[in-house]
């Protein structure tokens, strides 16, 4: 029994990406509140695929010791893919570390398998944890440069009930449908990525690089509800899953991925729109947002200090490159209002930083981390005998503003919008599909 156990469970894990994207379900109608373009839908028809599809997603990039704790017993191999060799092991403690190029899997001092890759396979109910988190699913150990990478490799939906909360947050009762809409954005995004991975060692990162995952602690019953309300659906642009960005707060007005993002493939889904309703006059959805207006203010001497600390990494210079701060200037404004370039110039040099990198250049504190919430801003430099004396921005929303306004698609759920109407508003020309 244990046998057939292991290949069953091997050969779920290993479906292969190519079957992943390779059919599509039939479409349902998409209602559009009045606010998006018409746009016409085009989709593949065919059959949903008849379990979900596996994602790979990077929990820890490289450590030298990975602590795994298994409540229940579980399949040890090589790739995930091998079913043949794999062995049982009981529940236990036990270390992950990277041994001469291979991956060692041990218990106390004692190896238990050393192998190029390592693979295990939860056998029974309980959950495994990496040094002290509980995920679903499997996992695959790889060396990077005599250190371990960790990638839990689980079902999209079990990925994305730790991926909910994370990225919406906890939600009332009658905001629920945004969870709905949040499970099928998220979706989404994460299938599109999987066509663009499938040759690389994971699909996804566990941070704001794609989504945050947090695992089982991450779970909330509310938002896992609405993963499974949704099960298998997904939205689609011209038959591909959609690259569904999203973000906290648009400021009023979403973000064209062109000029935020010059560098990344654009999607006339992602071009941009007044984020209100016709209907409503002139209030966006997202008007209630505590990030919906802020303001930041520098002296001249604070700016000067953060740019030596912000522009050397940026632009890949030396710290001795970034003089005295002698001017700020914008060069450019989006038709949505975002500041599409600044110039910066010092006395030892001037720089140019384009879209939403502006973000990381721009931080509002010197002592913290956080970067500018968004590039929608209007900035007033005051200038005195050469000199930035001080600088003052007014600014809207918080994130790079492309895609779904979370805060937006918040108060839509509020106002009784179907998740189908909220993603068709901020997503034009989509469509909603059951792809499994
Ligand atoms: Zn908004």
């Amino acid at each position: 029994m244990r046998r057939s156990g292991t290949t069953c469970v091997v050969t779920a894990m290993a479906l292969t990406l190519a079957l992943i994207l390779s059919s599509c379900g039939g479409p349902e109608v998409v209602r559009r509140p009045e606010v998006t373009k018409p746009a016409v839908p085009v989709v593949t028809p065919g059959v949903p695929l008849d379990r979900p599809p596996v994602v790979r997603v990077l929990i820890l990039d490289a450590r030298n010791n990975v602590r795994v704790k298994a409540t229940t017993s579980f399949h040890i191999g090589g790739e995930l893919e091998v079913s043949e060799g794999t062995r049982l092991e009981e529940s236990g403690d036990f270390t992950v570390r990277c041994a001469q190029e291979l991956v060692r899997f041990q218990r106390g001092g004692e190896a238990i398998l050393d192998a190029p890759v390592v693979s295990i396979v939860p056998h029974g109910r309980g959950h495994i944890y990496i040094n002290g988190r509980a995920y679903r699913g499997g996992f695959i150990f790889r060396p990077v440069h005599g250190k371990v990478i960790t990638i839990n490799v689980l079902e999209i939906d079990d990925y994305l009930k730790g991926v909910l909360p994370a990225e919406i947050g906890y939600l009332k009762s009658d905001q629920f449908e945004a969870y709905r809409v949040q499970a099928i954005a998220s979706r989404s995004y994460a299938l599109s990525k999987l066509e663009e991975k499938k040759g690389e060692m994971y699909d996804l990162q566990a941070t704001i690089m794609d989504q945050v995952y947090k695992g089982v602690n991450g779970e909330d019953p509310e938002a896992s509800r609405a993963v499974d309300e949704t099960r298998g659906r997904v939205a689609l642009w011209r038959g591909e899953p959609v690259r569904a960005y999203y973000s906290a707060c648009c400021g009023g007005h979403t973000a064209d991925i062109r000029i935020c993002w010059p560098w990344k493939d654009s999607y006339p889904y992602l071009h941009g729109g007044r984020d209100a309703s016709e209907r409503g006059g002139s209030n966006s959805f997202c008007s209630r947002s505590p990030h919906f207006r802020w303001r930041v203010h520098w002296s001249g001497n604070t700016l000067e200090r953060m740019l030596k600390k912000t522009l050397p990494g940026e632009l890949k210079i030396r710290r001795d490159a970034v003089g005295s701060l002698t001017d700020l200037k914008q060069l450019g404004t989006s038709p949505d209002g975002r500041i599409t370039s600044i110039k910066i110039v010092t006395t030892h040099g001037t720089y140019r930083i384009d879209g939403d990198r502006i973000r990381w250049v721009l931080k509002p504190d010197p002592n913290s981390n956080a970067i500018l919430k968004s590039t929608l801003f209007k900035m007033s430099v005051k200038r005195a005998r050469g000199k930035v004396v001080s600088v003052n921005l007014v600014g809207g929303g918080n994130g790079h503003g492309v895609g779904m306004c979370q805060a937006g698609a918040v108060r839509m759920a509020e106002f009784g919008y179907s998740a189908e109407e909220i993603l068709g508003h901020y997503y034009p020309g989509i469509v909603i599909v059951r792809f499994y």
